[in-house]
């Protein structure tokens, strides 16, 4: 039976500046089941960071979660202070970000800084949580893990470095991993042994995972399902498989169609029109209308529903809402 582990409902996050409301995250809600690989996808400024950031807490003044629910196992985490979060992070959720050298901190070596994230979630020593840390350092394939223990962050390679981030991240076995564009800052060839060791620790360990990319590739080679965001809000949720086979989102399509495929030798590759919206100035109606092909006038005025299609699939597009279709 499926089991969800995580459910994101109606979640609004906003930004109060001096210039007024920056409404940054708009009522989004999906759900990680146990052991499931989710992926958020979109553009830069679509709203996944400020998304995965609510989940644990970790937006900033003058950012806000005004509205909405992040059931973690039941239990609402919007409604934890930050004692009881604190013991969340890190633990039962961790967390790993796009540029692994403004994580860690310059100085201290990286085993003692996987040793006491260690210690501050788990009854251990000292020597225990040293050799728990060495033994994540050669899970995650750094070689010589008892010397690179006392490696000093700096004195390592990028790859190296996500590496390290992703054995102090999973040190506490977390029941879910956030990770934010994790291969993004990497080589292409590092981004591929990176995801693999990913795939297979979480494998190993049972962890569901949130994928934040803009990355389909990263998306087609890790996830089991996508939701796909726009200024903010979903705008199209499906299976990997149903996501890649049957796009249905125009943006979902424009997406695609930007992405190079590595199987076929001759392909014609398109972009989207037009930019990503800015949170403070967001058309009216659709916010995908202005760089739609299939805009009508209605889009211009009226912002469609995100409604399911059945199949786990659900859609917020004019286009599919005189189908036979369930709000969610
Ligand atoms: Fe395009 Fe209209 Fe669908 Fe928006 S609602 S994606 S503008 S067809």
């Amino acid at each position: 039976m499926v089991e969800k582990l995580l459910e994101v409902k109606n979640l609004y996050t906003h930004f109060f500046t001096e210039q007024g409301v920056i409404p940054s995250v708009n009522g989004v809600s999906f759900s990680v089941n146990k052991g499931e690989i989710v992926g958020i996808v979109g553009e830069s400024g679509c709203g996944k960071s400020v998304t995965s950031l609510s989940i644990l807490q970790l937006i900033d003044k003058p950012g806000k979660i005004v509205n909405g629910e992040v059931l973690f196992n039941g239990e609402d985490l919007i409604k934890l202070n930050e004692k009881q979060i604190k013991k969340i992070r890190g633990n039962r959720i961790s967390m790993i970000f796009q540029e692994p050298l403004t994580s860690l901190n310059p100085v201290f070596t990286v085993g003692n800084q996987i040793s006491e994230a260690i210690r501050i979630h788990q009854k251990v020593n000292k020597q225990q949580a040293k050799d728990k840390a060495i033994e994540m350092l050669r899970k995650v394939g750094i070689p010589n893990p008892e010397k690179q223990y006392y490696s000093f962050p700096h004195l390592l390679s990028g790859g190296m470095r996500q590496r390290v981030m992703i054995a102090m991240a999973l040190s506490c076995n977390p029941e879910l991993l956030i990770a934010d564009e994790p291969t993004t800052a990497l080589d292409v060839t590092i981004q591929a042994q990176i995801l693999s060791l990913m795939k297979n620790l979480i494998e190993e360990l049972q962890t569901s995972i949130i994928i934040i990319t803009h990355d389909l590739g990263v998306v087609a080679e890790m996830v089991d399902r996508v939701v796909v965001m726009y200024g903010g809000e979903i705008v199209e949720q499906a299976s990997v498989y149903d996501l890649f086979e049957n796009p249905r989102h125009p943006y979902t399509q424009g997406l695609l169609k930007s992405t190079p495929k590595v199987h076929e030798l001759e392909y014609e590759l398109e972009s989207i029109d037009g930019n990503v919206p800015s949170p403070d100035n967001m058309p009216t109606g659709c916010k995908f209308h202005p760089r739609c092909p299939f805009a009508m006038d209605k889009c211009k005025e009226e912002d469609p529903s995100l409604l399911s299609v059945g199949n786990d699939s659900a859609i917020k597009c004019w286009l599919y809402q005189d189908r036979k279709v369930v709000q969610v």
